[in-house]
């Protein structure tokens, strides 16, 4: 389960702030989980309830952002939403596009105590 290796990465990120900024606790956590990340929000969640336990992070708030899938379309010119990664462009069936976003997987925000 590779979730559970992002969230011992996660928490090691934490710890790390947390010597550098000087604080004690995390209260709240937003994290960006691309729609192509291919990692599931729910069992990203069950696993950082497991890696947390008795850390800085323990009882603070998670929040999970999905980016959808973005490419941009070199035939439309245009950045267009796509359900799939290789999913041909929704607006004129073109294929040549790059993948503008949709596979990030980042912590975008920290509350701390
Ligand atoms: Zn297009």
């Amino acid at each position: 389960m590779h979730e559970l290796s992002l969230c011992e990465r996660l928490l090691d990120l934490l710890q790390e702030e947390s010597r550098r900024h000087a604080f004690r606790r995390v209260t709240r956590i937003r994290l960006a989980v691309g729609q192509f990340a291919c990692v599931d929000p729910d069992a990203l969640r069950f696993a950082f309830d497991v890696v947390r336990r008795d850390t800085l992070a323990d009882g603070a708030a998670v929040e999970i952002d999905q980016p959808p899938g973005l490419v941009w379309c070199e035939d439309c010119g245009c950045e267009r939403r796509v359900p799939e990664r290789l999913a041909p462009c929704p607006a004129c069936g073109g294929l040549r596009l790059s993948p503008r976003g949709g596979d990030e997987l980042t912590l975008v925000e920290l509350e701390v105590a």
